[in-house]
């Protein structure tokens, strides 16, 4: 499969925020986020095969490994490295961008962590309620917001979706544009059950790095 890189950096954006993580990042994302910072992603990577891919997280002595891009759902090879990593005892995250529905086949013992793109990222007109209807508890959704119009879309779209409570929900400002303090504020205000993230890793590195 095309894998545009691999490293060890600390999860940043979910209820795993702050843990050690093997990430996986697949080449080959259908969205164009106005904030992406991985466009490096789209096309740059090589191909590698699963097997590689498991030694080198086996290798890692870290028990978390997340699958991120791109986006992992573009990728058909996904589902084989999945069940490989948690048939080894590997705990799996992957991050998706709730673009696109959960593959055929996909071992759900791993966890995904959905986005909702609202319309400050350019993406939200591929924000289908349907893709969110596939999720389970132990998976996650989050969401990025540039201001309050994002965070309002994001509250009327969790609404219309009606979550269990097993899912938890996720909110960080757009690093840089939105204040963290605004959105704690938007949250308390809202009197919804949801966390307020930082985006961890682009505090404790500098954000245009890739890893450690
Ligand atoms: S889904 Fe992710 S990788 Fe794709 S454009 Fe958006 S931020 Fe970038």
């Amino acid at each position: 499969m095309r894998i545009n890189e691999t490293f060890l950096s600390i999860q940043g954006e979910s209820t795993f925020a702050g843990w050690p993580c093997f990430f996986i990042r697949t080449t080959g994302c259908p969205l164009r986020c106005r904030w992406c910072d991985t466009t490096y992603s789209f096309y740059e990577g090589e191909e590698r095969t699963v097997d590689s891919l498991v030694s080198e997280a086996l290798a890692c002595p870290v028990p978390l490994v997340e699958i991120t891009g791109g986006e992992p759902f573009s990728s058909p090879e996904l589902p084989l490295l999945v069940r490989a990593l948690l048939d080894c005892g590997k705990t799996v995250l992957i991050e998706t961008s709730g673009a696109l529905p959960v593959p055929e086949g996909l071992d759900r013992r791993c966890r995904l962590v959905m986005d909702i793109k609202p319309p400050g990222s350019g993406m939200s007109a591929l924000m289908k309620e349907e893709t969110f209807r596939a999720l389970r508890p132990g998976d996650e959704v989050k969401a990025v917001v540039c201001d309050r119009n994002d965070f309002d879309f994001f509250l009327g779209f969790l609404d219309r979706l009606a979550l269990p409570p097993e899912i938890p929900v996720t909110v960080s400002p757009v690093f840089g544009e939105c204040s963290p303090g605004d959105l704690a504020g938007w949250v308390l205000s809202s009197g919804r059950p949801l966390r307020v993230g930082v985006q961890l890793h682009k505090i404790l590195f500098d954000p245009a790095r890739r890893g450690v």
